[in-house]
């Protein structure tokens, strides 16, 4: 079997989705793991995602998983399935414009920082919460909120990610049950190649992974 096979045998076990973080990865790369039959394919940069989007099958559900400028979201917006990473107040309401313009509802995750490093993008529990108040007041028409993302510390210490996925989990549940969000908020994007296994654990069901399936990125 191989490793994408495995992968997905073990995901589906814990019904939990793959996204495939194609990043770097060529065109040919991302077609051989599309005709394996995966459609949900991740990159964390404009630029590369508007080229892969003009030149691969238009029926892969692009995911944008890096941090995305303001300036750029109209470029997106036309095709985009979810984004990931929506890490300010600013960046929401250029997406309520762009999306209201093609008369589009855009799915979004709101992107948590969980990790005790300082080099990671996301939002504290104060920006949450200040989103979710704009959220209720109703300035968001043309977005779906569907969740939370997040990235735990790049370490070794198991039980330090453990705990930060955790906290996401907890900040999840008292989003969902403060806010009265509906049934589609659903879904906790967390978990990469080194860290999938202790995301699952603690209640992620979406993963981004690339160089397990894809080898180290150069
Ligand atoms: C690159 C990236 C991943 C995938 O990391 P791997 O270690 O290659 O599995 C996941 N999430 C984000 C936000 C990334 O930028």
């Amino acid at each position: 079997m191989s490793k994408y096979n495995q992968l997905i045998e073990e995901l589906k076990e814990k019904s939990v989705q793959l996204i495939a973080v194609s990043k770097t990865k060529s065109e040919k790369e991302i077609m051989s793991l599309y005709e394996q039959g995966q459609k949900h394919f991740g990159e964390n940069k404009v630029q590369e995602l508007l080229g892969k989007y003009e030149n691969l099958p238009k029926d892969i559900h692009w995911h944008l998983i890096g941090h995305l400028q303001s300036n750029k979201v109209k470029y997106i917006i036309p095709f985009v399935f979810l984004i990931h990473s929506v890490d300010s107040l600013k960046l929401l309401f250029e997406i309520q414009k762009q999306a209201q313009k093609i008369n589009k509802i855009q799915d979004v995750l709101l992107q948590v920082f969980i990790a005790k490093e300082d080099s990671k993008f996301g939002l504290d529990m104060k920006e949450l919460i200040e989103i979710m108040e704009f959220y209720q007041a109703g300035n968001f028409p043309n977005i779906q909120f569907r969740g939370l993302m997040g990235m735990a510390t790049n370490t070794d210490d198991a039980n330090c990610i453990a705990t930060e996925f955790q906290n996401l989990k907890e900040h999840f549940i008292y989003i969902k049950e403060t806010y009265f969000l509906p049934e589609y908020f659903s879904e906790i994007s967390m978990g990469m190649s080194s860290d999938y296994k202790i995301a699952i654990e603690n209640g992620s069901t979406m993963v981004r992974i690339g160089a397990m399936l894809f080898g180290e990125r150069v």
